[in-house]
């Protein structure tokens, strides 16, 4: 087996058939001026375009870009994952194929790692090219992540860095299946330092992330890194409890003053609905963690493979095995 190349660079596509050979253009010469021994690893995350034709071209033109093709589309962080599971580098970075991260940082990235950094995080200093309500709710989850999660999440950092092979080694041994990358990045820890950046326009193609995705994403992130939102309805059932007894007292107290109170519909009618709408989020909000549970219990795979393509013979390492429930032992 020969042996790992320096850099990987991990890239997950969907339907980014205007995009893949502007990538691998711009970045190789980057690349080569640093070493010329990397690889690029395309994860096609179930395109509908024409994405897996250019892959298996660009794979077929240069020996040091693979692809995996994985069995259906199940976004980019699973993507990521897929990847993750199969680089062979010393050093890898994840990037998105439309040039919005800049591969000029990379000679800057691989300085700062061979100063013996383990995570160079590439982080944005300016977020310009997004729109008002893009930067205003990613402003708004930063801080709202910040409060309720143990786990602190630098702002304005993407998925592109560059890890250590030791840090991609820790990320594999992440089994979960609902996977927030940025939090799972940040929960490893290791020696981590960054780089400022500002970041570009796509340079072809649309964006893959409507305000849906991103709010799925956003969810996603707080329920999976915190447990705050089931841990608040302990302290409003204390407060609404709290509420009740002096309102009772209040109510008993009249009740004795000036006899029977018999009218009281409107009091009633809006405590009722207060106390069932609370109930019902809170209740909503164990549902979230219950979906949770259940899809990690049931320990299906995270993601299928159909096809590697341009594996230059060399054996990759499998997936995680699932981990099996109740623990083995
Ligand atoms: N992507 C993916 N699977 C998806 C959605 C996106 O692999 O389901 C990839 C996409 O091809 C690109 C990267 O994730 O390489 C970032 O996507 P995009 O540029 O659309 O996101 P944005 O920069 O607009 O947040
Ligand atoms: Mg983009």
């Amino acid at each position: 087996m020969a042996d790992p190349p320096l850099l990987s660079i991990v890239v997950p596509v969907f339907n980014e058939e205007a995009t893949i050979d502007l990538f691998i253009a711009a970045i190789t010469p980057f690349l080569d001026a640093i070493d010329r021994d990397w690889e690029i690893v395309f994860i096609n995350d179930g395109s509908r375009d024409s994405t897996l034709k250019v892959l298996r071209a660009a794979a077929a033109a240069e020996p040091r870009v693979r692809a995996l093709d994985l069995s259906r589309n199940y976004g980019k962080e699973v993507a990521l994952s897929a990847g993750l599971d199969h680089v062979r580098g010393r050093a890898v970075i994840p990037m998105d194929v439309d040039l919005q991260d800049p591969p000029e940082l990379i000679a800057a990235m691989v300085a700062q790692w061979r100063d013996g950094f383990d995570v160079v995080l590439a982080q944005r200093s300016d977020r310009s090219s997004d729109t008002a309500l893009k930067r205003g709710t990613a402003r708004l989850f930063y801080r709202i992540i910040d409060r309720m999660s143990d786990t602190p999440i630098p702002a304005d950092v993407g998925d592109y860095r560059l890890m250590d092979a030791r840090v991609v080694a820790a990320l594999r041994a992440y089994p979960e299946r609902m996977r927030f990358m940025k939090g799972i990045f940040a929960h490893v820890g290791f020696r981590t330092t960054s780089v400022d950046y500002v970041r570009p326009a796509r340079v072809a193609g649309d964006t893959k992330f409507n305000g849906r995705k991103l709010f799925n994403l956003a969810l996603e992130g707080i329920i999976s890194f915190s447990t705050a939102p089931l841990k608040i309805w302990t302290y409003v059932g204390l407060a609404a409890a709290a509420l009740s007894v002096l309102y009772l007292i209040f109510v008993i107290a009249r009740t004795m003053i000036t006899g029977v109170d018999v009218p009281g519909y409107a009091s009633l009618i809006s405590v009722i609905l207060l106390f069932n709408g609370l109930i019902l989020t809170g209740l909503g909000v164990q549902g979230e963690y219950i979906a949770r549970i259940f899809a990690e219990v049931k320990g299906r795979p995270l993601y299928l493979i159909r096809e590697e393509i341009g594996a230059r013979g060399v054996s990759v390492s499998p997936p995680a095995p699932a981990r099996s429930f109740p623990p083995a032992g």
